[in-house]
């Protein structure tokens, strides 16, 4: 176990709002940041020690950057899992590794895995080709959603199918790059499991929030989720599942559909902090940035006992960011990334308001 103590350096590949929050937590822990991104002027960058500028695959830049680090993470899911394996080749430690990276970066992979650890995902068929969609569609029911194996998020690369949809269109919308088909899933709501697990093996968990998405877009999460307590424990016991199967260190998001029945579907999980987490800082004694940088540099964890009701409003868009007065004067606490440009439904703060 490497232990790193306050004063050390910890190294955040990506510039995003994740690695902004990550930072933030760090250098409560007494640690400097030094963040590894494309942009100069990235808004992780900007409350942090120091930035390196470079692209994930300069090999000179990377060895800057690892030399100068105690311990690295990453913020962003599609940096290289080969950037991970170049800097623990040069002998910094990047947590978390290398293979929970790869796995959730191809969907067909992803779900592969999931299955083979016992949680079951959305049954899906692989897709090559606009030829194999209509009987794919057909033996998933007729009704699906076509998904990039890689470079998604936030419902891009997807499209809605049913037994109407042109084929042909559809993977053209998706770009004609290798894909799943994934049987369109009737859930009764979507829930996610964010486990912290230290390098000791040990996890803390946190309560499952309950997550409103629109146009595959995350508008808030809520806590307590509205689902049995049987549906809880399990959708923990899975995430525990997940983190000690990859042997993970960090904070791991599990998203999942909840079906009429209370059974569990897997949507997706993320190797890193998560938008469904935000609202673990204002309800938690240590929210999940923190936990994750506790992790990452060996610290004991924090109990994930939540201790308030809340609920998680991500503002999106130029309109909905510059309401952060009035959300301040109602008693939300609104957090603004400065994220450089606006742009309609871009992530560019959160708002956590507590409920009792
Ligand atoms: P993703 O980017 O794959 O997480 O998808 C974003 C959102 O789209 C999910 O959170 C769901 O609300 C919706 N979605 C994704 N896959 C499916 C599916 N197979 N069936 C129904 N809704 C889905």
């Amino acid at each position: 176990m490497k232990k790193i103590a306050p004063g050390g350096i910890v190294g955040i590949l990506g510039g995003g709002q994740l690695g902004r929050m990550m930072s933030m937590a760090a250098a409560r822990m007494g640690m400097d940041v030094v963040i590894y991104a494309p942009e100069a002027d990235s808004c992780a960058s900007r409350v942090s020690a120091d930035t390196i500028v470079g692209a994930y695959d300069d090999e000179t830049k990377l060895t800057e950057f690892a030399s100068r680090c105690d311990v690295i993470t990453f913020e962003f899911e599609n940096i290289p899992a080969s950037t991970l394996d170049f800097i623990e080749n040069i002998g910094t430690s990047v947590f978390p590794k290398s293979n929970a990276l790869g796995c959730s970066q191809d969907r067909l992979k992803e779900k592969e895995f999931l299955n083979s650890i016992g949680i079951a995902p959305a049954p899906f068929a692989r897709i090559d080709g606009a030829e194999d969609i209509m009987p794919a569609l057909q033996k998933l029911g007729g009704k699906g959603v076509l998904k990039s194996r890689t470079d998604g998020y936030d419902g891009k690369g997807q499209a809605r199918l049913d037994g109407a949809s042109d084929p042909v269109e559809a993977w053209k919308t998706i770009g004609q790059v290798p894909a799943v088909l994934e049987a369109f899933i009737s859930f009764e709501r979507e829930i996610s499991v964010l486990v912290a697990r230290g390098q000791d093996g040990k996890v803390q968990i946190y309560d499952t929030p309950e997550n409103d998405h629109s146009g595959g877009i995350l508008k808030s999460s809520t806590l307590p989720a509205n689902i049995s307590e049987q549906a809880r424990a399990a959708a923990k016991k899975l995430g525990h599942k997940l983190a000690d199967s990859l042997d993970y260190v960090g904070v791991v998001a599990l998203e999942l559909f909840v079906m009429p029945d209370g059974s569990l579907l897997a949507n997706e999980f993320a190797p890193r902090v998560h938008n469904t987490g935000h609202w673990t800082e204002e309800a938690c004694l240590i929210g999940q940035f923190e936990q994750h940088m506790r992790a990452v540099c060996g610290w004991p964890l924090a109990p994930a006992e939540r201790f308030v009701d809340i609920r998680m409003d991500n503002l999106l868009g130029d309109s909905d960011i510059s309401t952060w007065e009035g959300l301040s004067s109602d008693g939300a606490a609104p957090r603004v990334y400065a994220k450089r440009g606006g742009g309609e439904g871009r992530k560019l703060g959160h708002s956590n308001t507590i409920l009792s």
